[in-house]
């Protein structure tokens, strides 16, 4: 996995190293170099699905620029441990908590474990998302409520437990302007239509409106609500669109700035939107998708 843009001097290092926990762990020290100011200290960040792909790179970074965190996983448990035990080598906090974020249960247990390792939460970045494709005709019901579960329900137990604690807790003005943040993995796909991902299609839009519904009802309260729209990242959901040379010239042709995007692009996103640096954002979609939004189709006249 990257953990920085490809036009940096650090990627270089990244390529030559290998990915041994040792070298990974100097990796997490030196991506906590790029946030000397440490936007997010003092703060308790919980980032679900975080054992993998965008939701690891979010934790690291979350964790890199002063957030005790926690990563969420439902399965796969060694590659949670390797990044709690990177994060904490480079000598920041971290936890690794198991839940499903479609069941109640889980969930609820999940937010009382991580009250028990810090105390309290800042920043829940909602993150846990997966496909199961299928022409429409053939989507079997499972497919459209495993979909809809976890993409959407899983975003809604998980925010609801994070309001619930943020309404109690208030705001702490050491810690930071709002009483709290989340942070909805949304897609390009909240806007634009994808033909036989139609559940995937659903659970992005309904996400679009959920984050814009609670953003509009807790803002009063200081807490501040908002999406990432990823657009074509590499990583495992999507790896046969990007993995062969011919795959990638075929995306690429849907992205007007003319590279697939990589994790980091959101990890980097993600810890703006988790800091007071965007104070005054909320209820927005901000899309890292190097144009995917901008109808590329039309570049040429239309
Ligand atoms: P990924 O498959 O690498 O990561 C998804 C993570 O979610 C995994 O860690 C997985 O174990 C976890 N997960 C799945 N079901 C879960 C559940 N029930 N409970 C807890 N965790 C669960 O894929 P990714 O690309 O990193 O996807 C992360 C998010 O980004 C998803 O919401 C996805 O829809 C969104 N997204 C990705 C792209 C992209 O191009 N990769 C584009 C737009 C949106």
């Amino acid at each position: 996995m990257s953990l920085y843009p490809p036009y940096t001097r650090i990627t270089k290092k990244v390529k030559r190293m290998t990915a041994t926990v040792e070298g990974v762990g100097s990796l997490q020290a030196e991506l906590r170099d790029r946030y000397p100011h440490q936007p997010l200290k003092n703060q308790k960040a919980l980032v679900t699905g975080a054992n993998s792909g965008i939701g690891e790179a979010v934790v690291r970074h979350l964790a890199a620029a002063g957030a005790s965190v926690v990563v969420n996983y439902v399965a796969n448990e060694p590659a949670a441990a390797a990044i709690v035990n990177e994060i904490k080598a480079a000598g920041g906090e971290a936890v690794a908590i198991q839940a499903d974020v479609s069941k109640e249960d889980q969930v609820q247990a999940m937010f009382a474990a991580m009250y028990e390792a810090y105390g309290t939460i800042d920043i829940l970045v909602n993150n846990a998302g997966l496909q199961k494709d299928s022409a429409f005709a053939d989507m079997t019901l499972d497919q459209w409520n495993f979909v809809l579960g976890v993409n959407l329900t899983g975003q809604f137990l998980c925010a609801r437990e994070a309001v619930r604690e943020f309404l109690r807790r208030g705001i702490k003005p050491e810690v930071s302007s709002a009483a709290g943040k989340i942070i909805c993995m949304s897609s390009v796909h909240e806007v634009i239509p994808w033909a036989g991902h139609a559940n995937y299609a659903a659970s992005k839009g309904g996400v679009m409106l959920l984050m814009k519904s609670l953003a509009q009802e807790v803002a009063p309260k200081k807490i501040r609500v908002n999406s990432i729209g990823p657009g074509a990242i590499k990583t495992p959901i999507n790896r046969s669109a990007w993995d062969t040379p011919q795959a990638e010239a075929e995306l690429l042709k849907l992205i007007p700035y003319e590279r697939v995007g990589e994790s980091s692009d959101i990890g980097r996103a993600a810890v703006w939107l988790a800091s007071d640096d965007s104070d005054y954002v909320t209820g927005v979609t901000l899309f890292v998708d190097g144009g995917m939004t901008l109808y590329p189709g039309f570049a040429t006249g239309g």
